[in-house]
Formats: C-alpha cells, sequence, structure tokens
C-alpha cells in the first residue's frame, strides 16, 4: 500500500487537505469550513468525523433518487467494470450497455423522442443540445439560425455555451467573451411578478417580451429557446400553468426549436419520469443528467426527435461532436440499474407521495414572519425568505443552510434567499418530519438580516 490512498486519514486531516489542494466547484472565497463526505445508506450520510447528516440535497445536487449505499447499482457496477470497462462509441463503435440504455429511455420518454445522444453530464447535453439545434437548422437550409434564446435565473451549467446560456451575472464575469448570439428573457416568477413585471397578466408580459426579442434578432435568425420546466438553481421558480403552451406555439409559429433542460426535473424529482409533458412544453429535444444514475455514475443523455437526429446523424449530413465518454459503459450499466430501481421501487410515484408530506409539514411556515413562499413540485419544495411579507424583501439564505448542518445535522442548499430541499426519493416520513421541523425551527430565529439567533 502506497501512502496517500490506503493511509487512514482523520477527519480533520482531510479537510486541511482539502482546503490545501481542491478547488471546489462554484467555490466562493476562500472556503472557511468543508465537509468531506465519507459514506451514506438511504437519506444518510457521513462526513470524515463520523458526524451523520440527513440528506435533504440529493447529494448535495438534486440527485440521489434511489438513495446512497445501494447495493444493486454497486453491484451493476463492479460488474460491468470486470467485464468491459470502457470502450468507444465513436463512429460505429458501441456497447451493449449503451444501446439498451438508449432503448430503455426511447421508452420512458415522451412520444417522438426516441433519439439519444450521451454525454458525461448536464453541461455537456446543454452544450450538445445548442450545437445540435443550430446544426438542425444548417442541414436543413437556415444557417442563419445561430440565435439561442434562454431566460435570467435559469441554471444550465458552466461550460461556455451551457454557461451562457445560465442566467446569473456571476457565470459570465471575468472570463472573456462568451458564446455569440445568445439572448435572454425574463422567468416566470409569480411570487415575484408584481415587482419585476409590474404586470397582472404575468404570462401575457413573458409573452410580449419573447416576441419582442424574437423580433429584434429576426425570427428567421432564432435556432432554439431553452429552458427549465420548472426552474431549480432560480428557487424552484413554477411556471404559471399557461405560460409553457403559450410559449410553445409562439415559438413553432417563428419555426424556433424548443430545448426542455430537465437535468433536474427528470426521473421522478418533481413526480413524473419527465416533467415537461405536464406542463404542456412539448420540446424537441430534452437534456437529462443527474437522477439518469443517481449520481451513481456521471452521465447524460440528450433527447431529440427522429427528423432532429436524421438532420444531423442522417445521410449527407455531419455531427461533429462528442466526447470520449459518451456511451460509458460503466455509467450506462449504472443508469440500467437505476431505472430497475426507480421502477421496482415506484419511485417516480413515491416523489408525490413525499410532496404530501412536505405540504403537510410545511403548511405551519405560513405562520412564520421570514416565510414569503412555499413551492413543492413532487419530492421538491422551495422555501422563499423575506424580511418583511408586504415588501418581499429578500433575505440570504446561507445562514439558515448552515444553522441547519451544524445544529439539527441536516443538509440542505440555499439559491439567494430560497431555501431547496431536494431528497432522495427512498425519504421516510419521519425523515420529512425532522427535516421540516428543523428547517421551521431555523426559519422562526432568522432576522431581517438573514442572521440566524
Ligand atoms: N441544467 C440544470 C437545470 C442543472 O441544474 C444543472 C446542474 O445543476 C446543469 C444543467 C448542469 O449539469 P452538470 O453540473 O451535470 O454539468
Amino acid at each position: 500500500h502506497g501512502f496517500g490512498t490506503a493511509r487512514l486519514r482523520s477527519g480533520r486531516e482531510l479537510e486541511d487537505l482539502d482546503g490545501r489542494h481542491l478547488i471546489h466547484p462554484h467555490q466562493s472565497g476562500a472556503q472557511s469550513d468543508r465537509f468531506v463526505m465519507v459514506s451514506g445508506e438511504g437519506s444518510l450520510v457521513r462526513d470524515a468525523n463520523g458526524v451523520e447528516y440527513l440528506d435533504a440535497s440529493g447529494g448535495g445536487n438534486w440527485l440521489a433518487q434511489v438513495g446512497h449505499g445501494r447495493p444493486e447499482l454497486a453491484a451493476a457496477l463492479t460488474e460491468q467494470a470486470g467485464r468491459l470497462a470502457y470502450f468507444s462509441c465513436f463512429f460505429n463503435f458501441s456497447n451493449d450497455k449503451a444501446v439498451l440504455l438508449a432503448e430503455r429511455l426511447a421508452g420512458l420518454a415522451p412520444a417522438g423522442l426516441d433519439r439519444v445522444f450521451f454525454t458525461c453530464g448536464g453541461s455537456e447535453g446543454v452544450e450538445s443540445a445548442i450545437k445540435l439545434a443550430r446544426l438542425y437548422h444548417h442541414h436543413r437550409g437556415e444557417p442563419d439560425r445561430t440565435w439561442i434564446i434562454s431566460r435570467d435565473l435559469a441554471y444550465h451549467g458552466a461550460t461556455y455555451g451551457s454557461g451562457t446560456a445560465t442566467g446569473f451575472p456571476l457565470m459570465h464575469r471575468g472570463i472573456g467573451p462568451s458564446l455569440p448570439h445568445v439572448a435572454r428573457v425574463s422567468p416566470p416568477y409569480p411570487y415575484r411578478a408584481a415587482q419585476m413585471y409590474g404586470d397582472a397578466d404575468p404570462t401575457g408580459f413573458l409573452l410580449r417580451e419573447l416576441e419582442e426579442t424574437i423580433q429584434r434578432i429576426g425570427p428567421g435568425r432564432v435556432a432554439a429557446m431553452i429552458g427549465e420546466p420548472v426552474m431549480g438553481g432560480g428557487g424552484v421558480l413554477v411556471p404559471p400553468p399557461d405560460y409553457w403552451p403559450r410559449v410553445r406555439d409562439l415559438l413553432t409559429s417563428h419555426g424556433i426549436l424548443l430545448i426542455a433542460d430537465e437535468v433536474v426535473t427528470a426521473f421522478g424529482r418533481t413526480g413524473a419520469w419527465f416533467d415537461s409533458p405536464g406542463r404542456g412544453m412539448d420540446p424537441d429535444i430534452i437534456v437529462t443528467a443527474k437522477g439518469l444514475t443517481s449520481g451513481y455514475a456521471p452521465l447524460g443523455a440528450v433527447l431529440m426527435r427522429a427528423d432532429i437526429a436524421a438532420a444531423v446523424a442522417g445521410d449527407g449530413a455531419y455531427f461533429f461532436h462528442g466526447h470520449t465518454y459518451s456511451g460509458h459503459p460503466l455509467s450506462c450499466a449504472a443508469a440500467l440499474a437505476n431505472l430497475d430501481v426507480l421502477e421496482g421501487e415506484d419511485l417516480v410515484e413515491r416523489a408525490r407521495t413525499i410532496g404530501g408530506w412536505l405540504r403537510e409539514d410545511l403548511a405551519s411556515a405560513d405562520g412564520l414572519e421570514r416565510v414569503g413562499d412555499v413551492r413543492i413540485e413532487g419530492a421538491t419544495a422551495g422555501v422563499e425568505l423575506v424580511a418583511d411579507r408586504a415588501t418581499r424583501t429578500p433575505v440570504m439564505a446561507g445562514a439558515v443552510t448552515a444553522a441547519l448542518r451544524d445544529r439539527h445535522q441536516v443538509i440542505v442548499r440555499d439559491y439567494g434567499p430560497t431555501i431547496v430541499l431536494s431528497p432522495p426519493l427512498v425519504i421516510g416520513r419521519e425523515q420529512v418530519r425532522r427535516t421540516v421541523r428543523a428547517l421551521l425551527d431555523v426559519v422562526s430565529r432568522l432576522d431581517e438580516n438573514g442572521a440566524v439567533g
């Protein structure tokens, strides 16, 4: 045994080493504290100091659908690693797990979206979808359709293309020119509609803004619009029911494709295999990742209509795009085992049950001065915090997350003023109660400046 991997390190040692060597994704300043996780089972995870946490965040990142430490997933990965860990999917190469997973996804996807391109995660998926949309129009004789429309407060990833589509200014600052031909419009934000749009009909405002944006660019120059059916990183923003059907109609009238970013929503998170059909979104391309493997291996899948696939990867076309690990056998084996568990344990339906528990337990949040809005979609909840309910002045939620972790050993995420719950779909009734009780306790101690007493 060489030192490094085999030598047992204390929790404190690992935290120090983390501080010395690791740059964390989305790190903000020098992290003063760090939490090195080492094991997990179901909805529980343990750090290197032996502290056990209730994971109400889905591995800190909206996933872990089937729960931590599943032997079925470990077995699938081990078996595949011993049989064929890797072979390329480039050109005419393939592997059995990628083929079987593509077939499986085609069966689960909304009707017509039965062609699949594999990536390593959500950013690569969004990147691929943007290229696919532009290439589709190019190959069909409309090469000027290069513009992509996305929305403020959208999270679509962190590579240059997906990062440009992401609607958070910090993602674009200090990294030079972003992807050209990306325009952004306002997000649907019912709780803040009066403030943001000053309009009695939020969908009407958003549709007018979208139409004006398309006209400004030129309808024949727009390739696609991309959007999350429910915006996750924006703080679980749920659009009004007429939003997506009207957006879809408008885009169709201009020949513009619609890309649904279902990286968060698909595979049960909001209580459906895919979220977009239930919202009347009717997308041409769907990007997925996260719940596809519950995080047991990195994988994303971009689903598209046959005519889009034919335009970019049919006779006479070219699709000069792809990654060494596209269709990786280990990731695809993990996804197949993950889908077996999701189906076998009816976890998509269970997400709706969890939503019911959250609704029941969060009902009393209404009585708390700092709670402005509660949004629950399946096994996801956003609790938006305010300094004042009348003015709806937002309060940053970071101190709430820290207090939940340090005082109650419950892990959640915060997005600006919104606390987000996104637990494993195997979370128990009592664990949901514990999560919400802890949350309400901390929020009841929150002052208008965002400090927890
Ligand atoms: N799209 C959405 C909606 C996401 O929430 C994320 C990540 O959180 C991404 C895309 C990017 O995925 P990844 O981090 O796997 O690249």
